[in-house]
């Protein structure tokens, strides 16, 4: 298996790419919660996942931000 590129604005838990900016927003928004019952474990789905601009995966984008970056893997 290749190594995956270490992003700057992106990570990767195998089973997509997780924008490090909007991770950092949605972790405060959900430990501010305190007073809402007990912490749930967030779902995969409500995490600010980055996609893919195009066919070919040179470039991330996270729908949540905008925020681009290159991740070319050769
Ligand atoms: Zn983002």
């Amino acid at each position: 298996m290749p190594p995956m590129p270490q992003l700057n604005d992106f990570y990767t838990e195998g089973f997509g790419w997780i924008c490090r900016h909007c991770e950092r927003q949605f972790e405060r928004e959900h430990t501010a919660d305190e007073s809402e019952a007990e912490y749930k474990d967030p779902e995969p789905a409500n995490r600010p996942l980055a996609k893919w601009t195009d066919k070919t995966r040179r470039f991330l984008t996270c729908p949540r931000c905008g925020i681009t970056e290159a991740a070319e893997l050769s």
